[in-house]
């Protein structure tokens, strides 16, 4: 998701091909007033123009029936609308306005997501939920029925945009919860009432690694029971930092539980009392960068390439069997060992690299393996 201000064309349309280029394969912008709603159709221009054709999806809150109405290219410029039933408005508000943003839906002949948060979950029906809970015979934990009610909230407002009209296979749920453990509750008890695709994602993860190990602990127990079709991850970006890192931490969930390829992988020691320099963590980040940074271009025209996998070890204890399990490897030497780095492709010794400049040596070995190996494709 981008925290650019949609209504700032050009600085959405830069993050927007930024997340594209790391591999995003939708990206969701916030609509939040006029502003937004009358940029997305030039965003989705700019982004046409680039040949960028990731889509768009709206995010909308409080105001979307009145912005989707009084902005109609806007619904047309995205691929979905997200809506969260909790903010669609208060009172005798809130169902009209749902059925406003479910019949614009329609005529856009959009999908749309319902996404509950917890954090704006609707009062009304938690309240309904608490009622009836403190009035059965054995009462539930008040989380129990908090979770109960994110997932009520999804299921019901679900087959209400059925019954004004949206088609069931143009609905998707999301129930954002910030805790592990709650998310994992409420998305296996989803999963087992309804048969709607499914969006996974662990709210206000969170910065840095806190952030980047909630989520990988919550949607991986849950991907590996085969819930969930689409992720997020939502990370706390540091100040200006960079928001791409939410596409790779999600990229590296799913490549690493074997699910879905991406990006090549660099598989290193963690070092020991064996590495006294940092040359081998250096080289590592470096092929690490490099193959990312070659990524958007290979992506393009080899076939296979996200499959690849590159040892970088930090000496002869363990790096020649490493290296030999990856499609390329090199063993740099450790303390005491002899100045050279072996180099193994497909499980084979090919080469030893020693001297000042191994880790361009190296990284030209990796570039000349991929267009060796990947066949091409015409772009
Ligand atoms: S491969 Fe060598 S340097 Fe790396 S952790 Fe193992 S013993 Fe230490």
């Amino acid at each position: 998701m981008t925290n650019t201000d949609t209504g700032d064309i050009e600085a959405t349309v830069a993050q927007v091909r930024a997340l594209a280029r790391a591999g995003s394969e939708l990206v969701r912008v916030t609509v939040n007033n006029d502003a937004a709603a009358a940029a997305l159709p030039h965003i989705r221009e700019r982004l046409d123009a680039q040949g960028i054709a990731v889509p768009l999806v709206g995010d909308f809150h409080f105001n979307g029936h009145k912005l989707l109405k009084d902005h109609p290219a806007c619904a047309d410029a995205l691929a979905k609308l997200r809506i969260n039933p909790g903010n669609v408005g208060r009172g005798t508000k809130r169902d009209p306005q749902f059925a406003d943003m479910i019949e614009i839906a329609c005529r856009h002949a959009k999908p749309v997501r319902i996404g509950v948060n917890w954090g704006s979950l609707d009062q009304d029906l938690l309240t309904r939920l608490m009622d009836e809970n403190s009035r059965a015979a054995q009462p539930l934990p008040a989380l129990e029925v908090t979770r109960e009610a994110i997932v009520v909230s999804a299921l019901e407002s679900a087959r209400r945009a059925e019954e004004l009209g949206l088609g069931h296979d143009m609905i998707i749920i999301s129930a954002k919860v910030s805790g592990v453990q709650d998310l994992i509750s409420v998305y296996r008890n989803l999963a087992a009432r309804c048969e709607y695709p499914l969006h996974l994602g662990l709210t206000e993860a969170g910065m840095g690694s806190k952030g980047i190990v909630a989520s990988t602990a919550a949607m991986s127990v849950l991907l590996q029971e085969g819930i969930g079709d689409t992720i997020r991850v939502s990370l706390t970006p540091e100040p200006n930092g960079d928001r791409t890192q939410e596409v790779i931490v999600a990229q590296e969930i799913l490549q690493t539980m074997g699910l879905r390829s991406f990006t090549p992988m660099v598989i290193a020691c963690p070092g020991c009392g064996r590495t006294t320099s940092t040359y081998f963590q250096e080289l590592a980040q470096k092929i690490q960068t490099y193959l990312r940074h070659r990524m958007p271009e290979w992506r393009k025209h080899r076939v296979g390439v996200e499959e690849m996998t590159v040892a970088v070890m930090g000496c002869v204890v363990n790096g020649p069997g490493e290296s030999k399990h990856a499609n390329l490897g090199i063993s740099l030497p450790g303390t005491g060992e002899r100045p050279v780095a072996p180099v193994y492709e497909d499980g084979e010794k090919t080469v030893t690299l020693k001297g000042e400049h191994i880790a361009e040596e190296f990284q030209e070995l990796v570039e000349r393996y991929v267009q060796r190996t990947y066949s091409s494709i015409a772009s």
